[in-house]
């Protein structure tokens, strides 16, 4: 269950975050490359504003700060750059928040199941094909033809669960 990259699939506060954009940046460009696709920098720029955190980001915010950075940009501009990477498998889109959130292996053709924070916001992906299989199996069971199957879960995060448990 989880990734293969023997990182807990909650970082805890003190995790050195800037390794995580590092190491998410640098396979959304080994994507691009094996795919033949251009990581403009537009497209870098809204990646680094997502992977500013673990805590999913709606467009808007997405697009302020990067009007901050590029001065003013149109809206169509950024969705561009969101479908982008939605559709390479580099960010997620969270439905039930409509809001995006990096892809810490990021690739084509992976159903997300996201743990989400209802107290700090933090979300964190699991990957795990069995539970997938599982769900599909009964969608399927039910006559129903899936087309979309992102597992979305909200509750509370290692930490706050802590936090509430101390309170
Ligand atoms: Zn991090
Ligand atoms: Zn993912
Ligand atoms: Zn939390």
């Amino acid at each position: 269950m989880g990734f293969d990259d023997g990182e807990p699939v909650f970082a805890d506060k003190g995790h050195d975050h800037a390794q995580c954009k590092a190491r998410a940046i640098s396979g959304a460009e080994a994507i691009c490359l094996s795919l033949d696709l251009r990581l403009t920098d537009l497209r870098r720029q809204v990646l680094e504003i997502i992977w500013s955190s673990h805590k999913p980001i709606g467009a808007y915010d997405i697009l302020e700060s990067l009007s901050a950075q590029r001065g003013r940009v149109a809206p169509p501009t950024v969705y561009r750059a969101l479908d982008f990477l939605v559709s390479h498998g580099i960010v997620h889109r969270i439905e039930t928040l409509n809001a995006f959130v990096g892809c810490r292996e990021p690739g084509p053709d992976h159903d997300g199941q996201f743990l989400i924070c209802s107290d700090c916001g933090v979300a964190a992906e699991l990957n795990d094909p069995q539970m997938m299989a599982a769900v599909v199996r009964s969608i399927r069971h039910a006559g129903f033809q899936p087309v979309r199957q992102t597992i979305e879960v909200s509750g509370l995060c290692p930490e706050c669960l802590e936090q509430s448990r101390g309170e």
